[in-house]
């Protein structure tokens, strides 16, 4: 079968990665593994193996194919849009306990997938995603270094990141022209203070809209003046621009707002 460029179509051919991803998932017989992107089933056969209910999303029908056979009263697999498909409806069919995410994603629409996961109104316990390695060192970025950015914030104010270990591009086929990251996303479960998810969301799009401006030129002068005294109280640098600050400052913020 011939990759499609257009859809990201890198296949995973080395049998160590693939068990070590599979590896990195704990999951129960009664929880729910989402995978998205089985494509030929490389990651989607080991992963029966753990015996949880598994769905996963596939956007390329040639792929029937492979899949067919993997299906059964536990696994199913969607032909659709991970970014179209209503996903609450379609896992509403298993009765799953936990939810945890797999998946070697399509690069050209890895930060609307994450987004869409990490929107969704069910909670996702973890995620082992594999990425391009650039995409998940912005991911577990620090503040004050240049990958470090809208994304980063949304990300870690949610969930902890860990880098688990670098795919070099070979282990693909075909072979893409850079190597990627497997990144474990875990819920952040205590000390999560963040109230409304909404505010945080167009405090920090509006914080990162210009990246060379300081956050008080990014923000309207209303939002400026509610977060002013915690700027001052926190000793934080008033002409700070948005990436000097850390996700858990954006979260106390816009509890302000
Ligand atoms: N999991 C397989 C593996 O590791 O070998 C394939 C991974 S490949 C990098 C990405 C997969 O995502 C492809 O099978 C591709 O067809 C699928 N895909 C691309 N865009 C998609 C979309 N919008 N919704 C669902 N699947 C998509």
């Amino acid at each position: 079968m011939k990759a499609k460029k257009s859809l990201g179509q890198n296949f995973l051919q080395d049998e160590n990665i693939i068990d070590k991803i599979v590896e990195s998932v704990d999951v129960k017989e009664n929880d729910l593994i989402i995978e998205i992107g089985p494509g030929q089933g490389a990651l989607t056969r080991k992963l029966k193996n753990k015996k949880s209910f598994l769905i996963a999303f596939e956007i390329d029908e040639r792929m029937h194919e492979c899949l067919d056979t993997l299906e059964d009263d536990r696994t199913k697999i969607v032909y659709n849009d991970i970014l179209n498909v209503d996903i609450i409806k379609e896992i509403s069919i298993f009765p799953y306990k936990n939810i945890y995410v797999v998946a070697n994603l399509p690069y050209y629409i890895t930060t609307p997938i994450i987004e869409k996961l990490i929107t969704l109104n069910v909670k996702i316990g973890s995620m082992v995603v594999m990425v391009q390695k650039e995409v998940a060192e912005r991911f577990s970025a620090l503040p004050r270094t240049k990958e470090y950015g809208y994304m980063t914030v949304k990300l870690n104010a949610l969930y902890n990141v860990k880098k688990l270990f670098i795919v070099k591009n070979t282990c693909f086929n075909p072979v893409p022209k850079v190597d990627s990251a497997v990144v474990k996303l875990e819920l952040k479960k205590e000390n999560n203070k963040l109230v409304n998810k909404e505010k945080f969301d167009k405090l920090i799009s509006a914080a990162f809209s210009h990246k060379r401006k300081t956050l008080k030129n990014n923000l309207s002068n209303e939002t400026w003046e509610k977060i002013l005294p915690y700027l001052v109280n926190n000793n934080i640098n008033l002409n700070a621009r948005a990436e000097e600050l850390s996700a858990d400052i954006f979260i106390d913020l816009s509890n302000l707002l």
